[in-house]
């Protein structure tokens, strides 16, 4: 459901509500659809997950055609474990209303599943296990940092830039941003995938629109370590070239980053009408602030290491590393960065984009920064 049929289906309750207190005083009546469903959202957000089923079942018996209240029972099963089962309330939430961008994201989540958590032992661990993994957490602690990141990484989301109605950036001869970004993507996961030590997820696997504050939920959904979004970079003046790494920060580090930054969250407009109405308060961000602070520091860190990796396999001119205000980074619960793989303004990185040879060049590049050869 979208922030609009979430208002108005606010709307529904509340005038179901009041039209409940005024003519039916003192009768007693079962909840609405919309009461079971807030019931649920409650409870989800208490992780007490099949409570929440069993009320968001009831809610989609009585409003078979609420996107929300199937949306919302997606998660409770989602929390229980119960992929078919929330995988199938995601698709009916998508099925009524298709810009369900949320839905459509779980539906990706777990269908490109393998997430395994790490499961608490079952008994107390012997005195012979207890020192192996002392141990083990010795070592461990001993390795240097690599790139900045005090740990090793092993889940990467990388998300491939715009998509669907949102094209990016366009060259002279019709190239689209959203196209490279998306084969540079999938090449990315390929590569990394046949190494097999880290696991990786893309935030989407075709061409449709993702909200930018979506992009970063998914990443914190798979709990990844690291966040790169892919973009291609587009200039008025077309001689600019090269590629260059961003990571996300309050104040752009130049013009040019502030200009890069407001280009990238142009399709902004389209995702947050809800957050821009006047007196809206939205606690969660608040609190994030704090947070979010320690996950930037981490972030440049990673972004000047992974650049002069990235650098030395690089087809094209290396512009270095910046900062700006990145919305799509913003909300990310891991370090981030966002990339600009070479100016599909610029007629020449325009004619090698569309090389499958650079391309690959291009790939090669970008793993060898996030791994440093080391997959
Ligand atoms: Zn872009």
């Amino acid at each position: 459901m979208d922030r609009r049929h979430f208002l108005r289906w606010i709307g529904k309750g509340i005038l179901g509500t009041s039209g409940y207190w005024l003519c039916a005083r003192g009768v007693a009546w079962g909840k609405s659809a919309f009461e079971y469903a807030l019931e649920g959202q409650n409870l989800i957000a208490a992780k007490r997950f099949a409570e929440a089923r069993d009320v968001l079942k009831e809610a989609v018996r009585l409003d078979p055609k609420s996107d929300w209240a199937h949306g919302l029972l997606g998660r409770a099963h989602h929390g229980l474990g119960q992929k078919a089962e929330a995988v199938a309330a995601f698709r009916e939430a998508v099925r009524i209303n298709p810009a369900d961008t949320y839905s459509r994201m779980m539906i990706e989540i777990i269908t490109q599943k393998p997430i395994r958590r790490l499961k608490k032992p079952v008994r107390p661990l012997t005195p012979l296990e207890k020192k192996a993994r002392a141990e083990e957490e010795a070592m461990l602690s001993q390795l240097t940092p690599e790139g900045g990141l005090a740990y090793q990484v092993k889940r990467v989301v990388i998300d491939p830039g715009h998509g669907g109605f949102d094209s990016g950036a366009v060259g002279p001869t019709g190239l689209k941003e959203k196209d490279v970004t998306l084969d540079l993507a999938q090449s990315v996961k390929q590569k990394i995938s046949e190494k097999g030590r880290i696991k990786c997820f893309l935030t989407r696997t075709g061409d449709y629109y993702i909200p930018l504050s979506d992009r970063t939920v998914i990443a914190n959904q798979y709990q990844a370590d690291l966040f790169v979004s892919i973009h291609i970079n587009a200039n008025e003046n077309r001689k600019a070239h090269g590629c260059e790494t961003y990571y996300c920060s309050e104040k752009a580090s130049s013009k040019e980053a502030a200009r890069v930054a407001a280009f990238e969250n142009a399709v902004l407009k389209y995702d947050e009408p809800f957050k821009k109405r006047p007196g809206y308060i939205n606690i969660e961000e608040i609190l994030f602030n704090f947070e979010r602070r320690l996950y930037w520091e981490e972030s440049g860190k990673f972004a000047r290491t992974f650049q002069n990796r990235f650098e030395q396999a690089l087809p094209f001119k290396s512009r270095g590393v910046h900062s700006a205000n990145f919305f799509v980074l913003r909300r990310a619960k891991m370090p981030s960065i966002l990339l600009e793989t070479g100016f599909i303004s610029n007629h020449d990185e325009e004619a090698a984009l569309k090389k499958a040879s650079i391309r690959d060049e291009i790939v090669a590049a970008v793993i060898r920064g996030l791994l440093n050869g080391r997959g």
